[in-house]
């Protein structure tokens, strides 16, 4: 596996890669890898001749009180887990070769990234469009892999990537958990134990509305309510940001639940702000 750290030499590698007429499976991640993230590369291995994976924590992503500065790291594990995976290409690129002091392009997704998650982190989803913007333009890729477990930012890069004829297939990839049903993620390690043993209500909420509707309410107030109710039978969720229903396409709320709905949650256990979410298709 090679190691690159410089745009423009992961940008040639890309590129000759391309020219040999080889399909790229792109995987960008921010490191601090789990499961998740590996399914993605698995996945990516399967669908492509050449597999490139990215970590890069992008700075403009993070709000000024956010966790930029105590995001878990974990290079030497993460280049050893990548390694036996077999990837071909691990981009890990240097903060300041992707933004120099002058940098002042912004790539923005309008009205779908002020709702769920971007309507409590302002400018979250204008860094996150912005730093996929750049990798793919630096990979070039056939194919770029993302996880369920974000689904706003999958609905955001799709919307980018054909309003901005990126040509690049998204595939988005199933929420892989841990046996109890948490959804994996590098902010797990911020739980303490007590907030750990408590953290997968956030999916036993989900679990509880999704089969409210499946056996057949319509109201999504009813199964807000529901999401609510078990949410607060945890003392350890100290605030709900969001536990609702939405259209999976442009992530208004709904009203009445017809055939695909999204139920989302973000929910903080103390200073760890958590999110999962599913899809009920009832078509
Ligand atoms: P991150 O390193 O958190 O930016 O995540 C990188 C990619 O891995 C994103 O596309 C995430 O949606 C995906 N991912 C993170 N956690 C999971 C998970 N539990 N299951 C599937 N994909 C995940």
């Amino acid at each position: 596996m090679e190691i690159i750290r410089i745009p423009r030499i992961a940008q040639e590698t890309c590129r000759k890669y391309f020219l040999r007429g080889r399909s790229i499976g792109f995987v960008p991640t921010m490191g601090a890898l789990h499961e998740g993230h590996m399914s993605l590369v698995r996945r990516a291995k399967l669908e492509n001749d050449i597999t490139v994976v990215s970590i890069f924590v992008n700075p403009i992503q993070f709000g000024p009180s956010e966790d930029l500065d105590s995001y878990p790291k974990n290079p030497e594990e993460d280049i050893r887990k990548l390694r036996e995976a077999d990837v071909d290409t691990a981009f890990l690129p240097d903060g300041s070769l992707m933004y120099p002091n002058d940098f002042s392009t912004y790539v923005t997704a309008d009205s779908i990234s002020d709702k769920l998650c971007g309507g409590l982190r302002p400018g979250h989803f204008r860094g996150v469009t912005t730093v996929v913007a750049k990798l793919l333009n630096i990979t070039g890729p056939t194919r770029v892999y993302f996880g369920q477990k974000d689904f706003q930012q999958t609905v955001i890069v799709r919307r980018m990537a054909r309003d901005l004829n990126f040509g690049v297939e998204v595939v988005v990839c199933p929420t892989v958990r841990e046996d109890d049903g948490l959804a994996m993620s590098s902010r797990n390690l911020y739980l303490d134990a007590e907030q750990r043993r408590a953290a997968p209500v956030l999916y036993r909420a989900l679990s509880a509305a999704s089969d409210l509707l499946n056996s057949g309410q319509k109201s999504a107030q009813e199964a807000r309510m529901f999401m609510e109710k078990t949410l607060a039978e945890e003392p350890v969720v100290t605030h709900v940001d969001y536990a609702s229903v939405y259209d999976p396409v442009t992530l208004e709320e709904v009203d009445e639940v017809e055939s695909e709905v999204l139920l989302a949650v973000a929910a903080r256990l103390g200073k760890v702000r958590l999110i999962d979410n599913v899809i009920v298709n009832l078509s």
